[in-house]
């Protein structure tokens, strides 16, 4: 390998790993507290926590029910707004920078990484044969339909503003916090399952049963960015394909335009040939990669600022509104 090579590879890859450890770390914080606000308005805690308005990234329905009363209503979400800023940074990011999101930002997907280097460590990771991998890819798929249809097609206005003043929406993020401290044995089996099977199955969560990354991923075939491979200096070596989370078949094609591509851009410093692989453009082979990450992380912090300095960041909600439905958590239901 190249000096160049060897250079921008452990660039690449170290500056992923600190945006992925970073994004992980931040989410852990306001997880941590999120749950301390929780407790002080069930007055289990005695100090009081401010609510992290970022905790509202794990509402990704509550999102897709807030752009489409934006589309129809033209109203921004005062409820959960950074729900809302973080799902549309996500989808810009998809449109324009393919899977970034996925690539270099969401905590899950590093889990998912994380999981598989230490799989391939223990030699238990293994990719699924095509013929069961092409059915369960279409899982997300199904689960985006369904969700698509029953929000966007099945919800008029006067529903989803009925849902968005809800009481069950106010405290989804609540709900959510309930769900993952006391799962049900159902919920606790299906957990530990994907859990361990992240470590054996290369990706599995991600792969095949995300809708969120299958929305990102139909948006990320509008992307312009692409990798590019020459068949002419390709020396059918397999290493872009060994070392690529999505187990796309690189060899197979020109320019990989896959909806499992992530940008993580891992497979271009791995490549002995010169100039065989690069980060191109729509009608351009080669741009410099770090424009990608760049790009990336420059949109998605771009979308916080405008939302915090236009005022859609924090929530309308009242501390004492919160409070007061946090305290009936058990007894509010889906509308
Ligand atoms: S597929 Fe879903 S869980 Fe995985 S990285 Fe993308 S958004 Fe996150
Ligand atoms: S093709 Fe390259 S950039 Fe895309 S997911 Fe695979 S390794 Fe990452
Ligand atoms: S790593 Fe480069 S040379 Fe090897 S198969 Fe992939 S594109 Fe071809």
């Amino acid at each position: 390998m190249s000096l160049t090579n060897q250079l921008l590879q452990n660039n690449l890859n170290r500056l992923r790993l600190l945006c992925q450890s970073l994004f992980a770390i931040f989410c852990l914080y306001i997880g941590w507290q999120f749950y301390s606000f929780y407790l002080w308005t069930t007055e289990t805690g005695k100090v009081f926590t401010p609510r992290p308005p970022a905790v509202e990234a794990f509402l990704p329905l509550g999102a897709l029910i807030s752009v489409k009363r934006l589309f129809l209503g033209g109203e921004y979400d005062t409820i959960h707004p950074a729900g809302l800023t973080i799902f549309i940074a996500a989808l810009l990011i998809a449109l324009f920078l393919r899977k970034g999101f996925c690539g270099w930002i969401c905590p899950v997907g590093f889990a998912s990484n994380l999981a598989e280097r230490a799989g391939k460590r223990m030699r238990i990771s293994f990719s699924l044969p095509a013929w069961i991998d092409l059915p369960l890819l279409s899982i997300k798929y199904l689960l985006l339909g369904f969700f698509s249809y029953l929000i966007l097609w099945q919800m008029d206005m006067e529903s989803l503003t009925a849902f968005h003043h809800s009481s069950y929406n106010l405290i989804s993020d609540a709900k959510m916090l309930h769900f993952f401290l006391q799962p049900s044995i159902l919920t606790g089996a299906i957990m530990l399952f994907l859990f361990l099977i992240s470590f054996v199955i290369k990706n599995f969560w991600c792969r095949y049963l995300c809708p969120y990354g299958g929305l990102l991923g139909l948006l990320a075939l509008l992307s312009p960015f692409q990798i590019k491979r020459a068949p002419d200096t390709c020396i059918n070596c397999k290493k872009c394909e060994q070392i690529c989370p999505s187990s796309i078949r690189i060899t197979d094609r020109k320019t990989v335009r896959n909806a499992e591509c992530i940008g993580c851009l891992e497979c271009l410093p791995v490549c002995p040939a010169k100039d065989c692989l690069t980060l191109g453009l729509a009608g351009k082979r080669r741009v410099n990669p770090i424009l990608l990450p760049v790009l990336i992380l420059g949109l998605f912090l771009l979308s916080y600022l405008t939302a915090t300095v236009t005022g859609h960041w924090q929530t309308q909600v009242t501390v004492d509104i919160f409070r007061q439905l946090y305290q009936q958590i058990t007894t509010i239901g889906h509308p």
